[in-house]
């Protein structure tokens, strides 16, 4: 069976990326399709931040004020469902990158930035070593004199991806989701995307149009969005970084515990039921992500790295836990979302769209819907939304009625209470 379906917005994909953008275009009564593949995105191997990260204070401090604003906008949506904060330890030991004044001189700056999002977090401050002993008693105690402590917002990146999932099916009229085996055609007439043809995971045909103006079409595919591009003969330039997590049975700390490799890098290690999840690397690859294996050596330096700062070497055996790709812009290098306009290579109405990271996915889906408006793809919202459940259930006339009758049948009790007390007087 045939499924025709119109639509002012084609999402493919169906990671962070494309969840926000759908949930922000339902709220501005846009017509969504989201078309996805049922395979694990890099979502799902996120480290689980919802964090400005004072390690990107140096290279942009807009940015991390932002970012701040957006977990504030997380933590309204999902607090306390789903998010929840999270102390971090950074152990004082010779492996720190930099003295422990410029750590806190960084932390004093990023408290003061990212503030609006640290109710239930505090400031930052200095465990001291006999202190830190009694809370983390796995960490080694040779030559680690204490801790800086941070606090952040955490999540589990699956459980986002549910809920948000969930968020965008409470408009069955507007946002219609679809996982696609493949894709048939692309109907291309002046330079636009007409119609999308695509096979659903049961391999029965889906096509979609617009009925009302022109579609618009945003690839939120991640790493595979140069795959996309490819299909509709468009050449994207973006590199990536494979960033690999292992984990490893038991329970090792209390706290989030952030270390640093020989270069300086950090690494995370957060505690979750029964096991601890390590990483993440950040190493070139330049394959194709369906291609990547994560090596030995990967694994290998995640554990070197979580044996140095224990006090008990021995580890059971450990696990490789999942893997992703960051998206490095080779036009311009930032964190913060990106939109690509394929107009250039002959296509007006597409677009390709990459979070920066997953704590900016709904700036991104907003960043996104703005620049479809303002090219004249979209129409502003409309103040009047359809089907909004309002506090008098809907039935405003119904109500004013009942309410009037109330009234009349008032005042006629008034008026025979009257009458009666008048026939009593003498
Ligand atoms: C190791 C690692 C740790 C990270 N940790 C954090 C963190 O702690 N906090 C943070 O904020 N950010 C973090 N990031 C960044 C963050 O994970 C990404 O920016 C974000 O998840 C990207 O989301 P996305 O939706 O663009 O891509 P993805 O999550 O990769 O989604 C793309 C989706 O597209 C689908 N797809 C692929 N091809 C097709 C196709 N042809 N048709 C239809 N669908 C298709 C895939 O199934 C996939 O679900 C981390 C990144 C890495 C690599």
């Amino acid at each position: 069976m045939l499924r025709d379906i119109k639509a002012d917005l084609a999402i493919i994909g169906d990671g962070v990326a494309a969840l926000a953008l759908a949930y922000l275009a339902a709220q501005r009564d846009i017509r969504t399709v989201m078309l996805g593949k049922n395979f694990h995105g890099t979502t799902h191997s996120a480290t689980g931040l919802i964090a400005p990260r004072p390690d990107y204070l140096l290279a942009d401090e807009e940015l991390v004020r932002r970012t701040a604003f957006e977990c504030l906008r997380w933590i309204r949506l999902f607090y306390p469902q789903i998010l929840s904060p999270q102390r971090f330890l950074i152990p004082i030991g010779p492996e720190l990158p930099y003295s422990v004044r410029t750590f806190r001189t960084l932390l004093s700056r990023y408290d003061e930035i990212a503030k609006i999002r640290s109710t239930g977090l505090g400031s930052h401050y200095i465990i001291n070593q006999a202190n830190l002993e009694k809370m983390e008693p796995n960490l080694r105690k040779s030559d680690i004199d204490g801790a800086i402590s941070f606090g952040e917002w955490t999540v589990d990146p699956s459980i986002l991806l549910k809920k948000l999932g969930w968020e965008t099916s409470v408009y069955p009229d507007l946002v219609k989701k679809f996982h696609i085996s493949d894709f048939r055609e692309f109907k291309i007439r002046n330079g636009m995307i007409e119609e999308i043809r695509a096979l659903d995971a049961g391999h029965k045909a889906i096509n979609i149009s617009n009925n009302r103006g022109p579609l618009v079409v945003v690839n939120a595919t991640g790493p595979w969005m140069k795959d996309v591009c490819a299909r509709l003969g468009v050449v994207m330039e973006y590199q990536l970084k494979a960033g690999v997590q292992i984990e490893v049975p038991g329970y090792f700390f209390q706290s989030g515990i952030v270390t640093f490799d020989s270069d300086g890098k950090y690494l995370v290690c957060l505690q979750k039921k029964g096991i601890l999840q390590v990483g993440p690397t950040n190493t070139d690859f330049s394959g194709h992500p369906d291609n990547f294996i994560p090596s030995d050596r990967e694994t290998e330096y995640l554990t070197a790295a979580l044996r140095n700062i224990l006090g008990d070497k021995r580890l059971s055996p450990y696990s490789f836990l999942k893997h992703g790709f960051r998206i490095k812009p080779t036009a311009i290098d930032t964190n913060r979302p990106v939109i690509w306009n394929h107009g250039n290579a002959g296509l007006h109405n597409l677009y390709s769209l990459h979070p920066g990271k997953m704590a900016l996915a709904l700036l991104a889906g907003d960043e996104m819907l703005d620049r479809a408006i303002s090219d004249g793809w979209l129409s502003k919202p409309r103040v009047v939304v359809t089907n909004r459940l309002y506090l008098d259930g809907n039935r405003k006339w119904f109500n004013e009625a009942k309410l009037l009758l109330l009234k009349i049948w008032a005042l006629f009790k008034m008026g025979l209470f009257y009458l009666k007390f008048i026939s009593k007087t003498p």
